[in-house]
C-alpha cells in the first residue's frame, strides 16, 4: 500500500485516550465497533456466510508494532491498515479476520458480515487459517507477542470476547480456543501469547456456567484442530485453489505489516 512509513498512520480525528478504568468490552454487553465506525472500505464481494457455528476460535497476533497508543482512533487506524494490506497486498476480498482487538482492548469487526453472523450463530467465512477457514473464526490481536507481554487491556478484552463467542456458539473453551500455529506453520500468535492460551481457556471456562467447570488438563486443546497443515491440498478441495482468500500463509511469517520490504 502507499505511504507505509513504519507506523500505523495517525488518525487526526481520534486522539481520545481510553479511560483506563472502564471496561471496554464485556461478554454481557459486547461492544464491537462496526466497520462503519472505523470507516472500512467496501469489500470486493460480500463474505460467504455458512449456516453453522465455527468449531474453533483462532487466536492471532497482527505482528505489527507494540503500540502504546491505546486510543480508539489508533484502533480504527489499525483496522483500516489491516484491511488495506489484506485487500491490496494479499489480494483478498476484505479483511481476513472476523474480529480485531487493539492493544488498548478496543474490539472491532473485521470481515464484513462477521458481527451479524456471530449474533445469528452463523459463520462469515474469513481468510485467516489456510485450509481451515470454513470452520474457524479468527481474532487478530494487535502487536507481536514472541517476547512481549500481553497488555492487560488486550487480555481482558480477548477473554471477554472468547466468553461471548463461546456463549453465542455454544463452544467449550477448553476445546475451541486454539492458536494459529496449531493449524499452520507459523509463529503466530507469538510464543508469549500462545503460552497463555491454557490460562485463557481456564479464564473463559470460569466465566461460563457449567462449561468446563471440572478441573481437567488443558495444556493442549482436547480436540485436534481439523485438517493437517502438512497435508497437500486435496485434489477435490476446490476452495483451496484459485481463491486468494485461502492463501493465508501465516501472519507470523510475514515481513510484518509495519515492516514491509516490498
Ligand atoms: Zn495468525
Amino acid at each position: 500500500m502507499d505511504g507505509v512509513t513504519g507506523t500505523v498512520p495517525p488518525d487526526p480525528a481520534a486522539g481520545r485516550l481510553l479511560d483506563e478504568q472502564a471496561p471496554l468490552f464485556t461478554a454481557d454487553a459486547p461492544r464491537v465497533y462496526s466497520r462503519a465506525q472505523w470507516k472500512a472500505r467496501a469489500p470486493k464481494r460480500p463474505a460467504k456466510v455458512l449456516d453453522r457455528a465455527p468449531d474453533h476460535i483462532v487466536v492471532h497476533h497482527t505482528d505489527t508494532g507494540n503500540s502504546t497508543d491505546y486510543s480508539v482512533g489508533h484502533a480504527f487506524s489499525l483496522s483500516r491498515y489491516i484491511q488495506n494490506f489484506h485487500m491490496d497486498k494479499r489480494g483478498w476480498d476484505d479483511s481476513g479476520q472476523q474480529l480485531t482487538i487493539s492493544r488498548g482492548g478496543v474490539v472491532m469487526e473485521g470481515r464484513n458480515r462477521s458481527l451479524a453472523s456471530i449474533r445469528s450463530g452463523d459463520l462469515a467465512v474469513g481468510a485467516q487459517v489456510l485450509h481451515n477457514n470454513e470452520h474457524t473464526l479468527g481474532i487478530e490481536n494487535e502487536g507481536n507477542y514472541m517476547r512481549t507481554a500481553v497488555p492487560g487491556r488486550l487480555w481482558a478484552s480477548l477473554m471477554e470476547v472468547c466468553v461471548w463467542l463461546c456463549r453465542e456458539y455454544d463452544l467449550d473453551p477448553g476445546e475451541a480456543i486454539v492458536g494459529h500455529r496449531d493449524y499452520n506453520e507459523t509463529s503466530c500468535p507469538g510464543d508469549v501469547l500462545y503460552s497463555r492460551l491454557p490460562a485463557l481457556r481456564r479464564a473463559v471456562a470460569d466465566r461460563l456456567e457449567g462449561a468446563s467447570a471440572a478441573p481437567k488438563p488443558k495444556g493442549k486443546p482436547k480436540g485436534k484442530p481439523k485438517g493437517n497443515p502438512k497435508a497437500p491440498p486435496k485434489p477435490d478441495g476446490g476452495q483451496d485453489y484459485g481463491n486468494p482468500n485461502q492463501y493465508y500463509q501465516g501472519d507470523g511469517d510475514w515481513p510484518g505489516l509495519l515492516n514491509l520490504n516490498w
